[in-house]
């Protein structure tokens, strides 16, 4: 046995399959560059005045990017904020709960997903996700609504648009408004309409991890009238603007500054004209990767693409059949981290195991809004509230980001190999 063994484990002092690191995922050009260079010489970073005044709008660099994106997705309305939470926050206060309400979740997601119900004093309450997309599952959803249920977040995980016929169906047989959380999805579609703009806000992200990115910012995407101008009054400081502009149903509008700068919003959108090939290059790694692991990796199964559809790659996730693998997750992960593949357990633990839901601990210590004396039943937060997403988190599910350009079909090859050769030595791991 040598250092140079390709067939000993690298974990066991053999070779990997994978010597080298891969280079980083970098979507910034000289497109955004010259962009930056134009906002500087107009010398105008931020143009918005928090008045019922022209520059409450904001200035042309975020009024140039909000119409780049109302008219890619083919919506009315879109307002650019300062970060994707900022748009799931106003968002919230846009459909205008009551203090109490409650509004159904997705406890597989970033945090802001489920957090952004209580930015309004609404109460998050989960429902569990599908065990093949990891998306809001709707006959859940039905199962979570009460007397109080006013909205659902729904989020389109990793890349792949959620089950918007089941969603919308629920939420029009109950009048609930639905939010989509596109942060990881712009330009998915379902069923031929683009993700964010078949619920009533769709809101995308676009901070430094994200497929197109301006360091940080986001865009709320809307069709209808009021709920932009809720959007924007929030974004910008409404409670200054509401009286000169006769606006009455002023609840839920206090003064945020969500507002995003000029230079960021000049990045974005270069940043918007790429998408669409940035999102093929994707389609076409995660490809490659799902036909060999078809064909040769059975131990792990690929992301099933709902027929409706379509999956813009953010990460690649992957479920591990452990019985089959002859080793756990965990295992698999440290053996094929060895040969040079950057994997990773579980994506984020169930939002609800975080301790400000655990503790029902988010303004002052009473337990405000869980503990108003008009809600008849506790909202409980409690393992095995999500079976599902606690079983993909816990033991199935792991994921990889090595589904970017300038990876190549080749990369996903040494993948596959990396892949098969930690699972043809079970005998020795398991
Ligand atoms: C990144 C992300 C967010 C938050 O985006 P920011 O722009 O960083 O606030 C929200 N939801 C999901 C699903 C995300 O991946």
């Amino acid at each position: 046995m040598s250092s140079l063994d390709t067939d000993t484990l690298a974990l066991h002092g053999g070779r990997p399959v994978i010597g080298r690191s891969f280079p980083p995922y970098r979507s910034l050009g000289d497109e955004e560059r010259q962009a930056v260079l134009r906002v500087m010489e107009r010398g105008v970073l931020s143009g918005f005045v928090g008045r019922d005044v022209p520059a409450f709008e904001g200035g042309v660099e975020v009024r140039a990017l909000q119409d780049a994106f109302a008219a890619r997705f083919g919506a009315k309305h879109a307002v650019a904020v300062n970060s994707a939470t900022s748009g799931l926050y106003a968002a919230v206060g846009a459909i205008n709960p009551e203090v109490g309400d409650e509004i159904i979740v997705s406890p597989y997601s970033m945090v802001a997903s489920a957090t952004c119900a209580l930015a309004f004093g609404a109460v998050p309450v989960f429902a569990d996700v599908d065990p093949e997309t990891f998306c809001l599952d709707p006959d859940s959803v039905e199962t979570r609504i009460s007397p109080r249920t006013r909205g659902i977040v729904v989020v389109h995980l990793f890349g792949q648009a959620a089950d918007m016929d089941g969603i919308m169906a629920v939420a029009r047989a109950h009048g609930l408004a639905v939010i989509e959380d596109c942060a990881q999805a712009p330009g998915a579609v379902w069923n031929g309409r683009p993700v964010g703009t078949i619920g009533d806000i769709g809101i995308f992200s676009l901070n430094a991890h994200k497929t197109i990115q301006c360091g940080e910012g986001g865009v709320c995407l809307c069709h209808d009238d009021e709920l932009a101008l809720r959007l924007k009054l929030i974004r910008n400081h409404g409670e200054a603007c509401v009286g000169s502009m006769g606006y009455a149903r002023i609840a839920n509008i206090i003064g945020q500054n969500y507002r995003l700068g000029e230079l960021e919003a000049a990045i974005a959108t270069e940043q918007l004209k790429k998408l669409d090939a940035l999102n093929a290059a994707r389609q076409a790694l995660a490809q490659r990767l799902t036909d060999n692991l078809r064909e040769q990796v059975p131990e792990i199964i690929p992301p099933r693409v709902h027929p409706r559809a379509s999956h813009v790659y953010y990460i690649y996730p992957m479920r591990f059949d452990a019985a089959r693998a002859g080793m756990s997750r965990e295992v698999f992960l440290e053996a094929a981290a060895a040969e040079g593949v950057p994997l990773y357990a579980g994506y984020v633990p169930p939002i609800y195991r975080e301790p400000l839901f655990r503790r029902k601990i988010a303004y002052g210590s009473k337990g405000y809004p869980w503990n108003l004396p008009d809600r008849p039943n506790p909202i409980s937060y409690a393992d095995g509230l999500c079976p599902t997403c606690e079983h993909l988190y816990e033991t199935e599910l792991f994921w990889t980001p090595l589904v970017y350009p300038p990876l190549t079909l080749e990369d996903m090859d040494a993948v596959t190999r990396a892949f098969r050769k930690v699972l043809d030595h079970a005998a020795e791991l398991g």
